[in-house]
Formats: structure tokens, C-alpha cells, sequence
């Protein structure tokens, strides 16, 4: 493990690696995220500049990836949803590592389960709303339009979508909003972060399964990260899409990297 990701024993925020790519619909490669963040770490400064603050001083875990069945998501989903249940009954925050996006559904079926209050907060280019793709309600395009249907339109809310289907945007158009409105709305309910991180503009992070030209800066992002973690009540998140054999010059694997690093920082120093 490198020292960017070393262990600390009963950390409260523990990464877990969810190498899982089944469902994506256009350039698979996400299942090879978890090593590759953890592989560009090392060529990172500790010492977060935004944040004045070093993630040495920050009490994190990594649990290493779970190894996790191809094909039929159903099974990977239960296994990513009980290892998630285990941490949160221990007081623990689990941080997911992508795969695709649909692993962000064991884990909220689990917080869910947990504390029945729970928001989501979705950060992506896409609106990932479809009641299914090519027949598949299990799929990274239909993740969010799963959580609307555990939890009601009124528990989620979306940032940066940019891409949906004509079906998807009028439901779209009703979970968006700005993140001085996300942490007004959620208050101090209990939140679940999840971060497409394709939500980037393709300029900056080419290395993904489904690229959407007009997305924001990494700058933008990790600003926008870092005010959110400090504005809500976050009890479990993801960061997914890394797919970096889309990513030639390993930009991407670095810039996911770094939104880890700025995330964990952000996590471990709030309130
Ligand atoms: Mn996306
Ligand atoms: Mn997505």
C-alpha cells in the first residue's frame, strides 16, 4: 500500500475498492479504478494546498478492494452493500473507490437501511435516471433513478448534469440544484456523497467509460467537494468512473488521485 493510502487501524474513514464494470454501456475499463488511484498516489504531495492541512495527520483505512463477481450485478451489489453495513455499524465512514457508477448502490442501500432520514447528493455529468438500460434496471445509467426509488424524489438531489435522455430531464430538472441549495436542504440530515467523476469536462479527465464534452475544472470540483463535506452530515461516499485504460497520459489516474486526497482531508478536519 502506499504511504498516501497507509493503514491506520480503526480509522473512521475506511476507502474500499469496488473493481466493477459490468454494466457500462460504452468503454468499460472502470473495474481497474482502485489500483490505479491508489498507484497514482504516490507520485502526490501529502500536504493538501487548499486545505492547509497534510492527510498523514488524517485517521483514514484501506480495506483494500472486495473482490467481487463479473456479470450479473446483483451479487457484487450485496457484497458491496453488507461490507459497507459492516463499517457503518461500527461507527465507521465508508468511502468507496469505483468501478462504475452502479456500485454506488450497495452502498446506498445499505446507509439507507441504516439511517431511514438518509439524502443523496449526486454529483455527475449525466443525470444516470433511466428506468433501465436495454432492459437492465441494474445498470450505471439507472443508479440514481434506483435511489429515487428507495428513498423519493425529495431525498436526492443532482449537480452538474449536463447529459439525460428526454425522458430523464423532467425528473432531472426537478432533483438539480446549486450547493449553497444542497446544504440548505439537507440540513443536518444524514448524507450519502456520491461523485461521477466524469462530471469533469474530458479535457481534464479523459479516462472514463462515458466522456461528456462542457464539464467543469478539477479545481472547480475539488472546491466544490471540499464545501459540501463541510457543509453536510456525510456518513458514507464514493468516488467512481476512473477508467484508466481510456486514460493515455494518466492525467485522469492522477486527477482522481488528488480529489481522494482532497476528500479524506476535507472528511477527517469538519466539524
Ligand atoms: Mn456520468
Ligand atoms: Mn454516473
Amino acid at each position: 500500500m502506499s504511504r498516501f493510502l497507509a493503514a491506520r487501524d480503526q480509522a473512521r474513514i475506511c476507502l474500499v475498492g469496488a473493481p466493477f464494470d459490468s454494466t457500462a454501456s460504452y468503454r468499460p475499463g472502470a473495474r481497474f479504478g482502485p489500483d490505479e488511484i491508489r498507484r497514482a498516489s504516490q507520485g502526490l504531495e501529502t500536504f493538501s494546498f487548499d486545505q492547509e492541512h497534510d492527510l498523514e495527520d488524517c485517521a483514514f483505512t484501506d480495506m483494500g478492494d472486495l473482490e467481487l463477481p463479473f456479470g450479473d450485478p446483483s451479487p457484487a451489489l450485496a457484497m458491496i452493500e453488507t461490507a459497507t453495513d459492516e463499517l457503518m455499524s461500527q461507527g465507521r465512514l465508508p468511502f468507496v473507490l469505483g468501478g462504475e457508477h452502479l456500485v454506488s448502490l450497495g452502498a446506498i442501500r445499505a446507509a439507507a437501511d441504516r439511517f431511514p432520514d438518509l439524502k443523496i447528493v449526486h454529483l455527475d455529468a449525466h443525470a444516470d435516471l433511466r428506468d433501465d438500460y436495454l432492459g437492465q434496471r441494474l445498470s450505471h445509467a439507472s443508479v440514481i433513478r434506483r435511489a429515487v426509488d428507495l428513498l423519493g424524489r425529495d431525498r436526492v438531489r443532482q449537480f452538474g448534469i449536463r447529459s439525460c435522455t428526454r425522458e430523464e430531464y423532467p425528473l432531472m430538472k426537478s432533483l438539480a440544484a446549486g450547493v449553497p441549495e444542497i446544504i440548505a436542504w439537507a440540513g443536518g440530515s444524514p448524507c450519502y456523497l456520491t461523485c461521477d467523476l466524469d462530471i469533469l469536462d474530458p479535457a481534464a479527465f479523459p479516462g472514463t467509460g462515458t466522456p461528456e464534452p462542457g464539464g467543469i475544472s478539477f479545481q472547480n470540483l475539488s472546491d466544490i467537494l471540499v464545501c459540501l463535506i463541510g457543509g453536510l452530515n456525510v456518513l458514507g461516499m464514493d468516488v467512481v468512473e476512473l477508467a484508466p485504460n481510456m486514460d493515455t497520459t494518466g492525467i485522469s489516474s492522477i486527477t482522481a488521485a488528488k480529489i481522494v486526497r482532497e476528500c479524506i482531508i476535507a472528511l477527517c478536519t469538519r466539524r
